[in-house]
């Protein structure tokens, strides 16, 4: 019985919220609201394919009428949630090549002034080669970036240069001077440039931070939290933590840097889990505008490497932010969390990934020799190097990256319904973990799949009660 007239369930991840039923139909990513009629379908079709005049009689004595039956079968089938004998095309789209920059990662140093443990790009798992090679970006390298950003983002608007370190601080000298080159230039092509930078916060001092002020540079602070939490892992080469001297310079700029909303930034590892008790410290006591936390990339072997327990009492503790994070979303006020924000607006846009990420593709870092990579964690890498700023990307090795890299690569995930966000997940997190990028970030699905879910629920919630709420993620992507 395989005939057009004979409807199957298709593939999706069905989820609740606010009493309503949702479907995540997948591979599209699209979330489908059922109402009473498309949900009886759905559960008369999860006893087992189905004719379609059966289904039209099956749904009629539950009191539906036929018409009103037939619209609802072809609605679920337009929208791939249910399928007859052709079934669909489920190809994933690849991109179109040369795919044009959107996101240019200057690590205009590779040099730091902490020793933090679980650094991965000079602790026991780091993929960077830099031996031999420029320690500090030149105001030449940076501003041939510059020049290669804008010439390779055909048909975009609006390209992000963002700066990276090692301590990016410790080269302010050429931030500052490629911002004013970049500003320049870009005005001169018709575009737009946006800035932003990442800092452990050691080196802002009142100049610093009046300049990034005026110029509306967005900032990202590494911090773990608390005196005691950040002190952990988060210290200088004597040991000593870095708290004490971050903290008032966190302050200062909280205080005078309102062009932009500032965030925080905090890698969690198996000595620093509280999640709720870092972000209460960060977003109210501290001032942050927003708090991403991220699990520490590292071999399973290491100290710090968070277990399955742990990652089980992380999502935990998600599962309760996320859900403040909803009340305050009911109420139309901003939360802070941006993880829950993040995938939310990931699920709003309807996302479908052939490539876990931006890397290779509208994603470059760039390292202080000029040396080109997938993104900022790869820089200074040799297995990793995708070209160099004075002959440009290396087409051959950077379609073998993506080659690897796509989902159709990737058959662990082929039957899983979180893969339209998730694709496989981090490369860097694959290389470290498997010695592969093209390898799928097996020893997280669970958690992949958890959070998405917790997420898809609260979507489900807003989208029921505040879909007001929603527009803010319309608003975000242009
Ligand atoms: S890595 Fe795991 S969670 Fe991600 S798409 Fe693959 S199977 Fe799913
Ligand atoms: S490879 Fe990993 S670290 Fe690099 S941009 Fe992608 S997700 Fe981020």
């Amino acid at each position: 019985m395989n005939s057009l007239n004979t409807y199957r369930l298709s593939e999706f991840h069905p989820f609740s919220g606010a009493g309503h039923e949702y479907l995540y139909l997948v591979p599209s990513g699209a979330i489908f609201a059922l109402d009473n009629l498309s949900s009886a379908i759905i559960n008369r079709l999860t006893e087992g394919e189905c004719g379609k005049e059966e289904l039209v009689s099956n749904l009629t004595a539950q009191g539906f009428t036929p018409a009103d039956v037939e619209e609802a079968i072809e609605e679920l089938y337009q929208s791939h949630a249910i399928a007859n004998g052709n079934g669909f095309p489920s190809e994933i789209q690849k991109p179109p090549m040369p795919f044009p920059l959107q996101t240019l990662v200057l690590n205009v140093t590779n040099q730091c002034n902490l020793s933090c443990k679980y650094c991965y790009e000079f602790g026991e798992d780091r993929v960077a080669t830099p031996e031999g090679k420029p320690k500090f970006m030149s105001e030449e390298t940076a501003q041939a970036a510059v020049d290669f950003l804008l010439a390779n983002s055909p048909g975009r608007r609006a390209v992000n240069l963002t700066f990276f370190g090692g301590e990016t601080l410790m080269n302010f000298k050429v931030v500052r001077s490629t911002i004013e080159y970049a500003r320049e230039q870009a005005h001169a092509a018709g575009k737009y440039i946006d800035f932003s930078l990442t800092t452990n916060a050691t080196l802002l001092t009142p100049p610093v931070i009046e300049y990034l002020a005026e110029n509306r540079v967005g900032i990202t602070i590494s911090i773990d939290g608390p005196k005691e939490l950040n002190d952990k892992l988060r210290v200088f080469s004597n040991g000593q933590g870095s708290y004490e001297m971050i903290a008032p310079k966190v302050k200062e700029l909280l205080a005078k840097h309102k062009s932009r909303p500032i965030g925080a930034r905090v890698t969690l590892t198996s000595q620093v889990v509280d999640v709720k008790g870092i972000f209460r410290h960060l977003k109210d006591e501290l001032g942050f505008y927003e708090v991403g936390f991220a699990p520490v990339t590292t071999s399973p072997v290491r100290l710090y490497a968070i277990g399955n327990d742990g990652l089980n009492n992380v999502l935990e503790q998600f599962t309760e932010l996320a859900y403040e994070y909803l009340e305050y979303a009911l109420r139309g006020e901003h939360h802070g969390f941006s993880n829950v924000n993040d995938t939310l607006q990931e699920l709003h846009a309807g996302v479908s990934k052939s490539h876990p990420c931006g890397a290779g593709l509208g994603l470059l870092g760039v390292a202080p020799s000029g040396d080109i990579a997938p993104c900022h964690r790869f820089v200074d890498s040799d297995t990793h190097k995708l070209g160099h700023l004075s002959t440009g990307v290396d087409h051959d090795v950077q379609a073998d990256f993506l080659e690897r890299g796509g989902i159709h690569r990737k058959p662990e995930c082929h039957t899983c319904w979180a893969r339209p966000v998730c694709s496989g997940g981090c490369y860097h997190e694959a290389y470290v973990r498997y010695g592969d990028t093209g390898h799928a970030n097996l020893h997280y699905c669970d958690w992949i799949r958890g959070w998405t879910h917790v997420c898809l629920q609260i979507y489900g919630e807003i989208a029921a009660r505040n879909p007001k709420f929603l527009e803010h993620f319309d608003e975000r992507r242009q």
